[in-house]
């Protein structure tokens, strides 16, 4: 089973963003919405250990949010907690997402790393500043090549480094390849073990949406942003790091196993404010919202407005999930999951796509080609549409 924790907290919201976050307030204001989140946190916690004894995890991951808000004693009374109601399993990988001026403070790298936390991954989407301050972060490309280092210092041996590309700059001068192609070149002279290269999109209600239909700046067109995400993958591979899900690439044994677990469909378990769980075909979410949340807990009734996965569905996630990975479709799940071939459902569509050089097939397994993970919304569509 997979374990993940939703820490809600962010200094400032980022233009770009509509993840659910909370603003931490400053001192001690701040200091007791951390520890009222952690109580409620420890007391799902047990909560679900009660439920389910005897569960094992063989991955933890820290997500927001920003993580690296909660201080190192936090985070190792959550690991202490998770250990004792679920052990992980020898090896496990422990995941931290981290933005670099949080991670820098304090001591926190080292403090987590001694904590028990194996993996990091670092927000730092653009080495330039420009960059930086239209998208609202609050780190400079310093303090992003800094915290990399520092984790290193610390000790990490699985450091991941989120990158963005699609960025908007002046009206009628985005982002182009070059300056994308320059961003990637920065990256691998760092050698991070693993990368998320996201492109951006454009969140309905959030500030940078705002400001690119005042005219303020604006982003890519459509075939531009395509060579970049074409071109990008096709250099980081030329740099040892293999793509193994649409925006995913790691050196040969770097792939994160916690997000591989999703994608494969393992069970897994979500705490804190707004995380969603699926256990045997069981999905439930938590409330968003901080005080329903404290209250489904209190009352112990987190979970059990669970919705059952139908066959249907089941189905439809199966492609949903399969193809984003570079591994593609395994033909034999297909037909175990829904009870029929694959080519009798999806023979004309995948043909066409194959004949376009969108997908391929080969060892008993259907995948999208790097063009065709770029459209990969239109082609699920597409092929839920031919779903008996
Ligand atoms: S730090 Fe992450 S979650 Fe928080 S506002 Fe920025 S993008 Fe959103």
């Amino acid at each position: 089973m997979r374990l993940y924790i939703h820490v809600p907290f962010c200094r400032k919201k980022c233009a770009y963003c509509a993840f659910y976050s909370v603003p931490l307030a400053a001192g001690g204001a701040g200091a007791d919405m951390l520890q009222g989140y952690l109580r409620t946190l420890l007391a799902e916690i047990s909560l679900w250990g009660e439920r389910l004894p005897g569960r094992r995890a063989e991955s933890l991951f820290f997500g927001g949010g920003t993580p690296s808000l909660l201080p190192v004693r936090a985070i190792a009374a959550i690991l202490e907690a998770i250990d004792k109601r679920f052990p992980l399993v020898s090896g496990a990988e422990i995941t931290a997402e981290a933005n670099p001026e949080s991670a820098l403070a304090d001591g926190w790298l080292f403090g987590v790393k001694g904590a028990g936390i194996n993996r990091l991954s670092l927000g730092v989407q653009s080495f330039s500043d420009a960059d930086l301050l239209r998208l609202g972060r609050a780190h400079d490309a310093h303090a992003a090549e800094a915290a990399f280092l520092t984790a290193k210092a610390a000790g990490f041996g699985n450091i991941s480094l989120d990158l963005m590309w699609g960025l908007p700059r002046a009206p009628l001068r985005p982002q182009s390849q070059v300056r994308w192609l320059e961003q990637l070149h920065r990256l691998a002279e760092l050698r991070p073990e693993h990368v998320s290269a996201y492109g951006l999109t454009l969140e309905e209600g959030s500030a940078l949406e705002a400001a690119c239909a005042r005219g303020e700046y604006s982003l890519p067109e459509e075939s531009a942003a395509a060579s970049m995400y074409v071109t990008g993958g096709e250099f980081l591979e030329s740099r040892g790091y293999m793509q193994y899900e649409i925006s995913n690439y790691a050196r040969i044994g770097f792939e994160c196993r916690h997000n591989l677990g999703y994608w494969q469909g393992e069970d897994y378990l979500g705490f804190g404010p707004s995380a969603t769980s699926t256990l045997a075909g069981r999905r439930w979410s938590n409330p968003a919202d901080p005080a329903l949340w404290r209250e489904s807990v209190r009352s112990r009734s987190a979970g059990n407005d669970a919705e059952i996965l139908s066959a249907g569905d089941q189905v439809k996630e199966l492609l949903m999930l399969r193809l984003r990975m570079s591994k593609g479709l395994c033909l034999g799940e297909y037909q175990a999951l829904s009870g029929r071939a694959f080519h009798a459902d999806f023979g004309a569509l995948a043909g066409l796509l194959q004949q376009k050089g969108l997908a391929a097939s080969r060892e008993g397994h259907f995948r999208l080609t790097r063009s065709g993970m770029l459209l990969s919304d239109a082609v699920l569509a597409h092929f839920f549409t031919a779903l008996p």
